[in-house]
């Protein structure tokens, strides 16, 4: 039984990624940053904009609003490829959130590095992760960069659990009432200078909880926010990427 356990290990060999060095094979099925069509008519992106359970296409100037998409993939089906694809390109944060209104590229993260941050924060960084509300699907994949195959904390990056001992907050939901105050407290209690990292189109803009009044459409009515990353809920490569790229980890 135990040489059984030490042989079935010894054969599975090192499970853990070698992300940034080398990619990720992502599922055939991922969606990943859409591209838009500009050209298309506008009956076509009508059609898609009548599909969107979620609000987010912008028919006069044929945008998609990443904050709200939940990446669902309705507007590439109706619109059969002409307004929208899906690439599967899985870098798609960004540190401005008006910039996640989509009709082009979304910023390289790379580029808008802060310095001081990747000074401070580049080999060592805590951070408290709050659920403020969702569905708990953001927390289960940012759970998932904790297992031997994403390995988060080879990149010096740890979640703790109290926030006096955290670099900022890493936020999911579109921020509860019931989670206002406890979200608000928490960011107090991390001391200067802190990040706040906002997750998953809850987190951006109430998501599919959008305009409900139990809570407040996203954490930027609340807090300034330095990073939104897209999905529902990010791939935990999206989140990964974006976190390595802000701090200038990669
Ligand atoms: S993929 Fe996004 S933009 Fe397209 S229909 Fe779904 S929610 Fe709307
Ligand atoms: S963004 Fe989507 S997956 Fe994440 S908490 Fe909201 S509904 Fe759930």
């Amino acid at each position: 039984m135990f040489f059984d356990i030490i042989k079935n290990r010894i054969e599975q060999k090192n499970r853990t990624s070698k992300y940034p060095k080398k990619e990720i094979e992502l599922p055939k099925n991922y969606r990943g940053l859409p591209k838009i069509n500009t050209n298309c008519s506008i009956e076509i992106v009508e059609k898609c904009a009548d599909v969107c359970p979620q609000d987010a296409i912008n028919i006069e100037n044929k945008t998609i609003d990443l904050r709200k998409c939940t990446f669902c993939g309705l507007c590439e089906k109706v619109s059969n490829g002409k307004f929208v694809t899906f690439t599967r390109n899985f870098e798609m944060a960004s540190t401005k959130s008006e910039k996640l209104i989509l009709n082009g590229e979304v910023e390289n993260l790379k580029v808008s590095t802060n310095k001081s941050f990747k000074k401070m924060f580049g080999r060592s960084l805590q951070l408290r992760v709050v659920s403020a509300g969702g569905c708990n699907a953001c927390e289960a994949d940012i759970n998932v960069l904790n297992t031997p195959f994403y390995d988060l904390s080879r990149f010096g990056i740890q979640f703790v659990a109290s926030p006096r001992h955290a670099d900022g907050l890493l936020i999911t939901g579109p921020v509860t009432k019931n989670m206002e105050y406890a979200l608000k407290k928490a960011y107090k209690d991390i001391p200067d200078p802190k990040i706040i990292i906002a997750s998953g189109s809850c987190a951006l803009s109430g998501g599919p909880f959008r305009n409900n009044i139990e809570q407040i459409n996203g954490v930027e009515n609340i807090l300034k926010v330095d990073l939104f990353v897209p999905g529902c809920p990010p791939h935990p490569l999206t989140l990964l990427s974006a976190i390595l790229d802000f701090f200038g980890i990669k």
